[in-house]
């Protein structure tokens, strides 16, 4: 297993937003996280990431325990985090917004400009806008930068926040196949979604969040066809 949590707690005041959530995903593979608005994805994905701070448990990446590490030091061991809401620099151009994810090597020019053909080589649609500035893009497209800047950092883990939100059905579809192919060349993924089917459709494994616990845990594929998540979690998608 690439990274791994046990038994995390976090809490943001008074509310215990995750409480004994355990997890864990392998080498090219991608884990859902399903569950309702509030149920905890995004700050087990925080968590995970070293912005929120875990009151107990433990989290490896490579085997390492990295609980309680900085987000800095977390990203340079390889995971990135692709926010909700992209949060990108919407008057940078998407090169420039690109360029940004690019520190964990930012003196190697070669380096970089493989980096900018493989993102465009994921997303064609960016070269033709490079130049533009990321606020004129469209939701999906700006989606792609997000992923895009990410992939920058070459990362080995990459957390996916809401990918779809807000965004056109064909878009949808592009950025989760854009995903599965990240997950078929190596990549370890988790992707928070609450666009359930679609994100089980993409996923190897999945776990089911629900207060901050985990109340489903099984191959994707059986979780789409359990009644209990179908009845809860996929209505839409
Ligand atoms: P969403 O789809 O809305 O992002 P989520 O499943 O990602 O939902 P979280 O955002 O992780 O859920 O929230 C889990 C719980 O923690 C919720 O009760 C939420 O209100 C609370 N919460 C999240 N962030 C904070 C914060 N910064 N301060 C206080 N409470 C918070």
């Amino acid at each position: 297993m690439i990274l791994q949590a046990e038994r995390l707690e976090v809490r943001h005041g008074a509310t215990r937003a995750l409480r004994d959530v355990t997890c864990e995903v392998a080498e090219g593979q991608v884990l859902a996280l399903i569950g309702a608005n509030g149920a905890g994805k995004s700050t087990l994905l925080r968590a995970l990431a070293g912005l929120d701070a875990v009151r107990s448990g433990v989290i490896r990446l490579f085997g390492e325990d990295i609980t309680g590490r900085s987000a800095h030091a977390v990203a340079r061991r390889g995971l990135s985090l692709v926010p909700e809401g992209r949060q990108l620099f919407a008057d940078l151009t998407v090169r420039e917004n690109l360029q940004m994810g690019c520190y964990r090597a930012p003196g190697d020019r070669a380096a970089a400009r493989l980096r900018f053909e493989r993102v465009f080589g994921l997303f064609p649609v960016l070269r033709d806008f490079a130049e533009r500035r990321a606020g004129m893009l469209s939701g999906g497209q700006q989606q792609m930068v997000a992923v895009g800047r990410a992939l920058m950092g070459e990362p080995r883990v990459l957390l996916l926040d809401e990918p779809s939100l807000g965004l056109a059905p064909a878009y949808v579809g592009q950025i989760l196949d854009v995903v599965r192919e990240l997950a078929d060349t190596g990549t370890a993924v988790v992707l928070a979604e609450q666009n359930a089917a679609a994100a089980l459709r993409t996923a190897d494994q999945g776990i089911v969040l629900s207060n901050g616990t985990v109340t489903h845990r099984a191959p994707a594929a059986d979780l789409l066809a359990d009644d209990d998540v179908s009845r809860h979690y996929l209505g839409v998608g």
